[in-house]
């Protein structure tokens, strides 16, 4: 035993250690994530799970990996995913998924989708809540960078906050005890240690529900607001104190408006901005999640269950798209993916981009660039340079022409390891 100690020892300290892996990545055309243009038949070359170098020749030993015909691009990150939800056209089908499924098994879904996303070429995700799992987004997180199960990089944000009565489950008998879909806080004492929890807990972000209730008045989406005034600024303040950034939904204007006062680092949803709205988002330099997709995708079901309001929402948020692209309004690709089936791939959200008024190459940096600018990461994520994470991923056709090609990626490296 202590022989075998000794030797173990005595190896492992002679034993030179291993210089880490070199590849070179030859790029039929590529699209860094913040130049303008794409430039043609640049090497990568990556040193462990970092990009050393960008240039055009390969360095002697180096392992090759030829995408010569192909498009490479940074791997793609979605800001605004649920992993442990499994699509929620209407009310029902969202109570099914907190009744009828443990936290266990909604994890084990879970797994399966951070797959599916990373396959997709998401190698980051920021995800926006739980919706009554706990703190199981944490517990994936752990796994993935583990090594336990493939997965993107995570960003996650526990439990989302919002008032007594202000989100499901509700609508059954006060007799029961139905699961919450979030964090029930109350007054600005509750809402502190509610933040306190999550980040003891492990969340990234904080994110609450600013808004419900969405109506329609003189051609504007408007809406209730959830916690006063007092308690949103609390809340907002202890997650910048714990040094946490914060996501609201909001959809209507007034949700909108008091999110903004709040002082929240982003906006989700977002359907009812309006010029004013927009102006005051620029001027603090607050992000804007859209999250079309998921609008499209609930749109009619939701109608055809009795609230016409959806697809005049769903419209609504094309123009107000149109005119945040004008106004120069920070855009980051999100698209509540978990709200729609994950069956479904996440990246058909970048076709409703370019419909609604986005170049392919700003639609391409609001997944990148844009997309790691809002979570702090841009000197590790989001661009294709040195010192970035080997994150990489990689498309037959020309993106630029044809935006719907990001639905189909064919390579996927995260941090210098090929996953596809
Ligand atoms: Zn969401």
């Amino acid at each position: 035993m202590r022989a075998a100690l000794l030797f173990c020892l005595v190896s492992c300290l002679l034993a030179a250690p291993s210089p880490p892996k070199l590849i070179a990545i030859r790029c039929g055309r590529l699209i860094d994530g913040t130049s303008a243009t794409p430039r043609s038949n640049a090497v990568i070359v990556i040193e462990g799970e970092r990009i050393r170098d960008l240039g055009s020749s390969v360095p002697a030993g180096a392992e090759v990996i030829d995408l010569s015909r192909s498009t490479v691009l940074p791997g793609l990150v979605d800001n605004h995913t649920h992993i442990l939800l499994n699509g929620d056209i209407t009310a029902a089908d969202y109570d099914e998924q907190l009744l009828k499924e443990s936290i266990p098994y909604r994890a084990i879904r879970a797994a399966a989708n951070v797959r599916t996303a990373l396959l997709h070429g998401f190698t980051t995700m920021r995800d926006l809540e739980t919706e009554g799992a706990m703190y199981a987004d944490v517990d994936v997180k752990t796994a993935i960078n583990r090594g336990i199960i493939p997965g993107p990089r995570m960003f996650v944000a526990t439990r989302s906050l919002a008032p007594t009565g202000m989100y499901p489950l509700l609508g059954y008998s006060w007799e029961l005890k139905v699961p919450e879909g979030v964090q029930v806080v109350d007054g600005a004492d509750s809402i502190r240690r509610a933040v306190r929890e999550e980040v003891k807990y492990g969340a990234d972000w904080i994110k609450y529900y600013s808004d419900r209730k969405y109506f329609f008045k003189d051609g504007a989406l408007h809406s209730w607001v959830n916690f006063t005034d007092e308690e949103a600024a609390a809340l907002v303040g202890e997650s910048h104190r714990l040094g946490r950034k914060v996501a609201a939904h909001a959809m209507g204007r007034e949700g909108i408006d008091a999110a903004l006062r709040a002082g929240v680092d982003s906006i989700e949803h977002g359907d009812g901005l309006d010029d004013e709205l927009m102006d005051r988002m620029i001027r603090r330099g607050v992000y804007w999640c859209p999250t079309i997709y998921v609008g499209v995708y609930v749109a009619e079901g939701r109608a055809a269950a009795g609230a016409p309001i959806w697809p005049k929402m769903r419209d609504l948020e094309a123009s107000a798209f149109a005119k945040a692209v004008k106004k120069g309004v920070r855009i980051s690709f999100g698209t509540d993916a978990g709200g729609f089936s994950w069956t479904e791939n996440q990246a058909k959200e970048f076709a409703y981009m370019v419909k609604y008024g986005m170049t392919p190459m700003q639609a391409i940096q609001s997944a990148t660039s844009v997309a790691a600018a809002l979570l702090g990461e841009q000197e590790n994520l989001g661009s294709i340079e040195p010192g970035r994470f080997a994150d990489i991923i990689a498309v037959d056709g020309d993106p630029l022409t044809d935006i719907t090609e990001l639905e189909r990626v064919k390579f996927v490296m995260k941090g210098g390891e090929v996953m596809r």
